[in-house]
């Protein structure tokens, strides 16, 4: 749904392009501000779509596609590092603006037919007129588990986490006609070889990375030795409170899982 030219008020901007946001460069964050503030965007007026608003603040969200920066006040930087700088209150939003986006892009085609897809106007959907094809967003759960065995919780490194230095839980991707909890077992005894037991729901975050949805389980450990696969996993081990390596930030739920684990092992 595009807004017309007299809709673009103040307001809260996501505005992407390439795989990056926008913001000011002498204020980082999410960029507010009143439209004609945003010269660098006007050609892509039509794109502008209104989202949600955040605590009365309307939010926008304009997508635009390669285009190259130009102006010295604006520059793009990564998910990622607008997520790490954003208030906890906007992650779900900028998750949401950014799974849009995704899904738009890599639906302009119907994956039956070849032809191209149409918006749906209802509901967040692509719908091929030719063969009746229609798409929604994907969204692909993962599960995601603390394991703890007496006061110590496993924490692991893998790959994407030894280029940041960092250790955390264990998480995998929910196969097809697997349950969450099967996938945890899966999951648990595939990268680091041991047995839990006593799962126990914990909650759960959209995690835009493209689109996966975070399902957070604790678990007691129940037997084995702990052998890393060697490819999704490189290294794991037992930590105490008082000896733990450098782990995720408080705004993802893997950094909430630890973090309510050794809460639980300190009472
Ligand atoms: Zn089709």
């Amino acid at each position: 749904m595009s807004t017309n030219k007299r809709e673009h008020k103040d307001g809260i901007w996501i505005i992407i392009t390439k795989d990056r946001i926008v913001q000011f460069v002498d204020q980082p964050g999410l960029i507010r501000t009143h439209w004609s503030e945003l010269d660098f965007a006007h050609a892509y007026e039509d794109q502008v779509e209104k989202l949600e608003s955040h605590k009365d603040e309307p939010v926008y969200l304009l997508d635009m596609g390669a285009e190259q920066l130009t102006a010295s006040h604006v520059e793009s930087v990564s998910l990622r590092a607008m997520l790490m700088q954003i208030d906890i209150s906007l992650f779900n939003l900028v998750a949401k603006a950014w799974q849009r986006t995704v899904f738009l892009r890599t639906h302009r085609f119907c994956g039956q037919c070849g032809s191209t897809m149409t918006r749906v106007d209802w509901e967040l959907a692509t719908l091929c007129h030719q063969c009746g094809h229609r798409c929604y967003p994907r969204v692909s759960p993962c599960i995601i588990v603390a394991i703890r065995k007496d006061d110590k919780i496993l924490l692991a490194q893998g790959k994407p986490q030894q280029a940041r230095q960092m250790h955390s839980v264990l998480a995998g991707f929910v196969e097809g006609g697997e349950t969450l909890e099967q996938a945890v077992h899966r999951e648990v005894m595939e990268e680091v070889g041991i047995r839990v037991k006593n799962l126990r729901y914990f909650s759960s975050q959209p995690w835009p990375f493209p689109h996966s949805l975070m399902v957070g389980f604790f678990a007691e450990y129940d037997s084995g030795d702990i052998v890393v696969d060697g490819k999704e996993i490189l290294e794991a081990s037992w930590y105490a409170k008082d000896e733990l390596p450098n782990i995720p930030p408080k705004f993802s739920i893997a950094g909430q899982l630890i973090a309510k684990t050794l809460e639980d092992i300190a009472e």
